[in-house]
């Protein structure tokens, strides 16, 4: 049963006197359930029962955190039915979605339980040639995270979605800031945690989640002393001031920000002549996944000035005008998107190449595509705007030099794609290519740049303004590095080293000793 309240540590607590309700977008009322925000106490009171819990969760070994996070996936998988229902409503995603994104969370959990039973992510560094001092290093948690809820993965990228998961993968306790769309989804999840954390007697305060209406509560966590770093996944505009009230703190931290991205996807001749069919059937189901909510949505398609290209641009209005558009997650979002794409729309010199005029049910979202020149693109940054829905820009350049313009203007993005059909084009592109690869966190060949696949070696990250720091991924298991800091032990005596760094190697982990790799025992 869902209270409406928070989640301080193990117990259920709403002592604040302001109320929200949540919305559902496809039938558009609001939902039941009425949830209390959380006070300045409140907030205060998780994160000191996070630090409390801190003290104690880093103690716990690898095999104890993988239990808690194993436990978590089936506490989750206990109550799957009224989760999806709830994130249904919420959200109006459809069915297939609800059960994919749930399969993903629970995939996640598990795969970062794995990570930990393996146990070589701690990067153990063991130098100590002769006449030398001994030197050993490891990975050790932070302190307690702040998380961010995102609106458009109220399951994968929220309560115990991959910033969590690799948090408490971690060693660092978690508090979450519900987000306020979806905060009936975020409190039965936090419901199996806390069930997780007791059956697996982890400590009281080691999660916690918060709900709030508006930005304050955010903005209290970031600023408690005591959180030592924050995840965070939504828009540019919420992920800067974030990211600037962390710095301006006594003492800074780390704010770990997806703040979205326009992925653009480099169109080469070949592609578009041997099969721009078949692109412009795959982009169009790209463009309009989610309805256009994803980070990975292909906002901007790149080519050179062809009948090839006219042709793709051609079936990509028409399989765009024959798809039934969808609700977005919120009225708020669905006005977002009209008012953004509206701002594009406002600029000269671009083509219409569809739009979806059918009459459509309250907070639909319309698809639509445009085509501007590169000569107008390179002009008016307004075309480089993200719009966060299904919208997308073609680029039609009317050269090489061109595109390699509009290449060299683009920012930071999560992803760049290269359709191509000829090897041999891919040399004749290479510089090109090139720009693309140290623009984006993932170059793809040949696909959409949509699903995230959630493995140790993807990067769901990308230079600003992609991320806030381009080292790190919010997806995959090297996750976990966001919320970790090397410690080194200098001549420590071997009784009190961590067991990733003892002599005999108890742990069986692959260890750096003397810029070799092995499993060996010193
Ligand atoms: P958002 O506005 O960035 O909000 C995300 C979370 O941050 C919410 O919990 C919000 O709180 C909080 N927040 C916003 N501004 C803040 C501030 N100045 N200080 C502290 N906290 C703040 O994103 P959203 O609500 O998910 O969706 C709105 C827009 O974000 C979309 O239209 C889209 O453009 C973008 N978006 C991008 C991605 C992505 O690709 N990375 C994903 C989702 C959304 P409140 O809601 O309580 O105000």
């Amino acid at each position: 049963m869902i209270t409406g309240k928070n989640y301080i540590g193990e117990e259920l607590s709403g002592k604040g006197d302001v109320t929200f309700k949540t919305f559902d977008p496809k039938e558009n009322k609001e939902t039941a359930a009425i949830f209390t925000e959380a006070t300045t106490q409140e907030v205060d009171a998780a994160v000191e029962k996070a630090a409390a819990a801190f003290k104690v969760y880093k103690q716990k070994s690898d095999a104890e955190k993988a239990g808690f996070l194993e436990a978590i996936a089936e506490e989750l998988e206990a109550n799957a039915e009224a989760l999806k229902e709830i994130y249904r409503a919420e959200s109006g995603l459809p069915e297939g979605r609800s059960n994919g994104e749930f399969a993903r969370t629970t995939g996640q959990l598990r795969a970062f339980a794995t990570m930990l039973k393996e146990g070589s992510w701690v990067e153990a560094i063991i130098s100590n040639p002769e006449g030398k001092p001994d030197i050993r290093r490891m990975q050790v948690p932070f302190g307690p995270v702040a998380v961010f809820g995102a609106s458009n993965f109220p399951f994968a990228f929220s309560t115990a979605g991959g910033d969590t998961a690799s948090a408490l993968a971690s060693g660092s306790p978690v508090i979450v800031k519900s987000h306020p769309l979806h905060a009936g989804t975020g409190e039965l999840v936090s419901e199996a945690i806390i069930k997780a954390a007791k059956k697996t007697g982890m400590p009281d305060g080691v999660f916690s989640n918060l709900n709030s209406k508006g930005i304050e509560v955010g903005e209290w966590m970031v600023k408690h002393p005591k959180i030592k770093a924050v995840g965070f996944t939504g828009s540019y505009k919420a992920g800067t001031a974030l990211t600037k009230l962390a710095a301006d703190r006594p003492e800074p931290i780390p704010v770990y920000a997806e703040m979205g991205s326009i992925n653009p996807v480099l169109a080469l001749p070949s592609a578009l002549e041997a099969k721009g069919d078949f692109w412009a059937e795959q982009y169009a189901g790209s463009i309009t996944a989610g309805c256009g909510q994803f980070c990975t949505n292909p906002g901007l398609i790149l080519g050179i000035e062809s009948a090839a290209l006219d042709s793709f641009v051609e079936k990509l209005g028409e399989n765009l005008s024959n798809l039934a558009p969808s609700v977005m997650l919120s009225p708020g979002i669905q006005n977002q998107y009209e008012a953004s794409k509206s701002e594009v729309l406002a600029q000269e010199g671009y083509t219409e190449v569809s739009k979806y005029d059918g009459e459509v049910a309250p907070n639909f979202g319309r698809q639509q595509v445009i085509t501007v020149s590169g000569a107008n693109f390179l002009q008016n940054k307004n075309f480089h705007k993200e719009v966060f829905g299904p919208f997308s820009v073609v680029v039609k350049c009317k050269d090489k030099t061109e595109l390699a313009e509009v290449l060299q203007q683009l920012e930071g993005q999560l992803t760049g794609t290269v359709l191509n059909s000829e090897e041999k084009e891919l040399s004749e592109f290479a510089t090109i290519i090139d720009t693309l690869t140290d623009t984006v966190g993932r170059i793809i060949y040949n696909s959409v740049p949509t699903g995230v696949e959630v493995c140790a070696a993807m990067t769901h990250g990308g230079p600003f303004p992609a991320t806030s720091n381009a080292k790190f991924t919010s997806v995959g298991l090297t996750a976990v590095q966001r919320w970790v800091r090397p410690v080194s032990f200098q001549d420590w005596p071997q009784a009190l080293l961590p067991q990733a760094l003892k002599d005999e190697n108890p742990l069986g982990i692959l260890r750096n000793i003397n810029n070799k790799y092995t499993t060996d025992s010193l």
